[in-house]
């Protein structure tokens, strides 16, 4: 279960419908949010996959959380994993990946600053 900003986001985001198992086909399915990259779009209805990414809730006008998109694909090529091959493991393919971890301050989103304390140990230092 994820933290969405506003109840009506999390209804836009989990609404399906019985006729339009793809969202994207669904002419009542506005917002798509992909868990993985933590981001949130606007579906376009031009009959594809089009999508409009949006930094703030047209609802409750919260801001929204940073994507993660680089970060993870950053991730992917620290551990080898080509993600268009398809072997991206489980948790990489959900919020999984983010969820679990202590917030960060904003400025870790910034891939180029990862790989620079990449050396340094993480916060709390290996567990036993
Ligand atoms: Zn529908
Ligand atoms: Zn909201």
């Amino acid at each position: 279960m994820e933290a969405h900003c506003c109840d009506e986001m999390r209804r836009q985001v989990e609404r399906v419908c019985d006729q339009h198992p793809d969202r994207f086909d669904c002419p009542d399915c506005l917002v798509h949010y992909s868990p993985r990259f933590r981001e949130y779009e606007l579906i376009v209805h031009d009959g594809g996959s089009s999508s409009c990414r949006i930094g703030f809730c047209p609802w409750c006008g919260a801001r929204l959380p940073n994507s993660l998109r680089d970060e993870w694909f950053a991730e992917m090529e620290r551990r080898g994993i080509d993600p268009w091959e398809g072997k991206v493991p489980t948790e990489y393919e959900s919020a999984q990946w983010w969820a679990a971890r202590p917030a960060e301050p904003h400025a870790a989103a910034d891939p180029a600053r990862l790989s620079a304390t990449e050396s340094r140990s993480p916060n709390g230092g290996p567990g036993s």
